[in-house]
């Protein structure tokens, strides 16, 4: 089964902690041993895992991608985003987390994050919780 939440997002980059939704869908999911599959079904926004502890390196995250992938340059789609169109391909849509004892493994400093790059906008997170011995 899958489990879905939503993230508003209030600048048009930012890095959202969602480490705790995802937690918390899992220890709802009642799966003790298993993987946890974090997905957001957009183009311009991203799933991405880094430092939770120091918010500078969120920060710099978002100004090392600004500067790789700048706002003004010579760009097809019409639309006028493909900067956040690269910027969420970078950082992919999809995250796997193991999971045991009912909890997410993580690193000490590490959160799982939505990468907003087209924002401020309401995105969604689904979340699968899959049981060992499922294929
Ligand atoms: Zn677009």
């Amino acid at each position: 089964m899958k489990h879905e939440f939503t993230v508003s997002t209030r600048a048009h980059a930012q890095l959202v902690d969602i480490t705790a939704q995802v937690q918390a869908v899992v220890r709802g999911s009642g799966v003790r041993s298993g993987v946890a599959h974090v997905f957001v079904p957009h183009t311009t926004a991203g799933i991405t895992i880094n430092e939770n502890a120091d918010p500078s390196v969120v920060a710099d995250l978002i100004a090392a991608l600004e500067r790789a992938v700048p706002e003004d340059a010579a760009y097809r789609h019409a639309e006028g985003n493909s900067p956040a169109h690269v910027k969420a391909s970078l950082m992919g849509f999809c995250q796997t987390v193991l999971v045991e004892q009912g909890e997410l493994i993580l690193g000490t400093w590490q959160g799982i994050y939505l990468c907003e790059f087209d924002g401020p906008r309401t995105r969604r997170v689904i979340v699968k919780v899959q049981p060992d011995g499922q294929a």
